[in-house]
């Protein structure tokens, strides 16, 4: 694929379009926005395109922005060299892909004097190495400081491309070394057409319910498991309400998750208590579970819980223990949700 098959982010893709047109990429930029919208293919989309030896199918990249916006021909990988491959198998060596490892999650110091080494060198095949930083709100405080240095100092010919889902979470000293570039989720109803326009086995109903689950973000929508996650969250929300199994959790990554759906389905939860209304609702599915559950629980006691998930969520990036968690997350559930006053 190339940058012209990323759909939905017109903004961040014009502002990476001028850049290759005026041949003048900065050295630190940063893609933000929610998981799952895009950031990380257009991030190695953009790295083929500088690098890529081929022939791109040219102009019609951004066929939609007004001519005298438009420069004659915008170069775009072309997916079939050798160094497009070479990206996209990860075996490029002149562009490197670094994030957080090993059970703390975060990048280290070692990671980034790795990579500041690397990026000494000149290019060995491309014309440009380029570092592709993902969840670069990981960065733990010495590798913060160590890769401050890196951006101070820029090795020729080099890009660093930093792209997070928590911006406000990186230092604001690497921030405002970046130029930034926001990605934003799509509207319901366009994500809704073009699911359905690139997939004829999506009936609008399926279509509309993964853009509202979605949120927008279209790498979420074509994740194929994103319904029966959404059920996954479901099931365990309902069984806290009863009498829950223990170890409910796989581990961080799928307590992460969790607390998402459930802030998605305490939205529901409220919009249904608020407004009786089964067409504003994201699950929509599922609506006689909402209807029920907002029935037998007060808007105060709804709001609050959603609170402390978001705090609890908030948590979770430092190592809260997962049972101690659960517990409490469920006596929450039961003190809050299904309390009305009569
Ligand atoms: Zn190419």
């Amino acid at each position: 694929m190339a940058l012209k098959d990323i759909i939905g982010q017109e903004k961040a893709l014009n502002i990476l379009k001028g850049c290759i047109n005026k041949e003048r990429i900065p050295h630190a930029i940063f893609f933000a926005g929610d998981e799952g919208i895009g950031k990380k293919l257009t991030a190695i989309n953009f790295a083929k395109t500088l690098n890529c030896t081929g022939t791109s199918d040219g102009p019609d990249l951004f066929a939609d922005v007004p001519a005298e916006q438009d420069t004659a021909v915008f170069k775009d990988a072309c997916g079939k060299c050798s160094s497009c491959i070479k990206i996209d198998k990860g075996s490029h060596p002149d562009i490197f892909f670094l994030g957080p490892e090993g059970d703390g999650g975060q990048i280290t110091v070692s990671a980034i004097r790795q990579l500041e080494e690397s990026l000494s060198y000149k290019p060995f095949e491309g014309e440009w190495k380029i570092a592709i930083i993902d969840n670069a709100d990981r960065l733990n405080r010495s590798a913060a400081n160590a890769f401050l240095q890196t951006l101070e100092e820029p090795s020729q010919k080099s890009i660093l491309i930093l792209i997070s889902s928590r911006p406000d979470m990186l230092l604001t000293t690497i921030r405002s070394r970046c130029q930034r570039i926001n990605f934003t989720p799509l509207p319901i109803d366009t994500m809704s057409r073009l699911l359905q326009e690139k997939h004829a086995e999506f009936d609008h109903e399926h279509a509309s319910l993964l853009s509202t689950l979605s949120g927008g973000r279209l790498g979420y929508a074509l994740n194929e498991n994103l319904v029966t996650q959404r059920d996954w969250s479901f099931d365990i929300f309902n069984q806290m309400l009863g009498a829950p199994e223990d170890n409910i959790w796989e581990d961080r990554n799928a307590m992460e998750e969790w607390f998402e759906w459930g802030q998605l389905l305490l939205r529901d939860i409220a919009v249904y208590k608020t407004t009786g209304r089964a067409d504003l609702l994201i699950n929509r599915d599922k609506k006689d579970e909402i209807k029920k559950m907002s029935d037998v629980s007060e808007l105060k006691g709804i709001l609050k819980l959603s609170r402390e998930f978001y705090t609890i969520k908030e948590r979770l990036h430092f190592n809260l223990n997962k049972q101690l968690t659960f517990n409490y997350t469920s006596l929450l559930l039961k003190e809050m949700l299904g309390k009305k006053d009569h």
